[in-house]
């Protein structure tokens, strides 16, 4: 059953949606991490950038954790954009986990527990275990060819000279499997795994001579009694505390981490875990890689979240926190007072603070173009100029919700390449925040429940 589900959750990661950020690709940074004005779908932003990537570096030197950076800037200057493009470059092995600071109220969970989920996620535990391998030579297969469609059908006999005779039999098909139907032969050399069963291929063996390189740096030869060779292989697992904690919790039971619906874990369980672990990286078993936790809108955390971030902040196996906000001087939530981006002053002093600045117009002009070849929208030069107007004068989020828009007005025309016409067209049929609130204004006596002095207010 666990199979299953995993087979099905990798089948939907498949669909390739466009999202907001699907065109970031890295931090666009070269060797000595100066920001390249446009690259990996970054445009601009090089300050930032460029201050992101000196963390990101920190990060995988394994030089820091429990550190805190807030990215504080206007909204659609890229905070966003750059803590994508920051999970993008970090290696498959560092994890990465993001939640926006409205999530923790609609959980059914208490906040601190989302949040600590949320922190669990993000620090990684690398176990190393030796696994035992036999290996052997593989001295004849037969594969049925069926005649007519010239491919090699999954049907294999395989003999294989080895000391171990119990892991010989029905290996042919799994052999197949694992190497290609058309590249299992005779004079392979292979590694079956005990336990798994898993074959790797790990050269041939012609001269007799072994190709011992082709099997990778982790690989430890030990001398047998016997005389046989033995390989013993490194196999290193890459999992998230959080895994751990679900895999082990009793209420849950491990398919929850395919469903998401974890529950409250108990305190006990945690620390059983952290226990566990420690006594393995004394062992020198397993290592702790902290990943990076991304909150954005951290404005809507109240202070027992951040006192719960103050103190989590503290433990040595503490990830990256980035946090990212687009508010000024606002009320701390869940308080009377007011601070800096809503953020309490002792964790705001704990905090790294990169800000983003607004574009220019050529720099949005950049993003329009990516966000067009991402989107597949053909634009007339002319169409682009006025976007990129458009884009200045109201915001870049408003001038890329344009592009979809005026591509699909394009196609009902039956035309193939986006023109001035058909953002006009849009710009007509969907307004941006400036003229919305101006129509509010002038008709606000229609409205229900209307405050106009609220709008003068400038709440966003
Ligand atoms: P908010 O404060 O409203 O949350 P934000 O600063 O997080 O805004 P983003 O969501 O990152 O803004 O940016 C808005 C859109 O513009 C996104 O689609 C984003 O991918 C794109 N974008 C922003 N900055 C850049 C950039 N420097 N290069 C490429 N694309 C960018």
């Amino acid at each position: 059953m666990a199979e299953l589900k995993l087979s099905e959750s990798r089948d939907l990661t498949r669909i390739e949606r466009i999202g907001a950020h699907s065109h970031i690709r890295g931090l666009g940074l070269d060797f000595s991490l100066e920001a390249r004005d446009v690259s990996e779908g970054m445009v601009g932003q090089t300050q930032a950038r460029k201050a992101a990537g000196v963390i990101l570096q920190m990060i995988k030197d394994g030089k820091i954790a429990g550190r805190a950076i807030l990215l504080a800037g206007q909204p659609g200057t890229g905070k966003t954009a750059i803590a994508m493009g920051m999970a993008k470059s970090l290696g498959l092995e560092t994890p990465f986990a993001m939640l926006s600071g409205s999530e923790l109220f609609s959980l059914e969970m208490s906040k601190t527990e989302a949040l600590m989920q949320a922190f669990r996620k993000s620090i990684g535990v690398r176990i190393k275990e030796e696994a035992e391998v036999i290996e052997g030579e593989v001295v004849e297969i037969q594969i049925d060819r069926p005649a007519v469609s010239g491919a090699a059908s999954k049907t294999g006999k395989l003999t294989l000279k080895t000391t171990d005779m119990e892991t010989v039999y029905d290996l042919g098909a799994k052999m197949i499997e694992a190497l290609g139907k058309e590249k299992a032969q005779s004079g392979d050399v292979i590694a079956i795994d005990k336990a798994s069963g898993k074959i790797t291929k790990l050269g041939r063996s012609f001269s007799r001579s072994r190709d011992y390189d082709a099997m990778g740096p982790q690989t430890k030869f030990v001398q047998c009694p016997d005389g046989e060779l033995q390989k013993r292989k490194e196999v290193v697992h890459c999992v998230t505390l959080h895994e751990i904690d679900v895999i082990n919790s009793r209420t849950q039971g491990f398919l929850a981490l395919f469903t998401g619906d974890t529950g409250e874990i108990r305190a006990e369980v945690r620390e059983q875990i952290d226990t566990k672990v420690a006594e393995w990286r004394e062992e020198g078993k397993a290592e702790i890689v902290p990943g990076v936790l991304f909150i954005d809108e951290v404005h809507m955390l109240d202070i027992e979240c951040f006192s719960f971030l103050n103190r989590a902040l503290e433990n040595e196996m503490a990830p990256i926190l980035v946090v990212a906000t687009n508010r000024g001087i606002t009320t701390i939530r869940g308080t009377n007072y007011k601070s800096p981006h809503g953020i309490p002053i002792d964790l705001l002093d704990r905090l790294l603070i990169i800000t983003t600045q607004p574009y220019s117009a050529d720099e949005i002009r950049k993003i329009l173009d990516i966000r067009c070849q991402e989107e597949d929208v053909e634009m007339s030069e002319d169409a682009k100029q006025l976007l990129t107007k458009i884009g200045h004068e109201t915001s870049l989020r408003y001038a890329i919700h344009l592009i979809t828009a005026s591509a699909l007005n394009c196609q009902k025309r039956k035309g193939k390449v986006v023109e001035v016409q058909d953002i006009t067209r849009v710009y007509s049929l969907f307004l941006d925040v400036r003229r919305s609130t101006q129509y509010l204004m002038e008709y606000q006596k229609e409205y229900m429940f209307n405050e106009a002095a609220m709008v003068d207010g400038g709440e966003d």
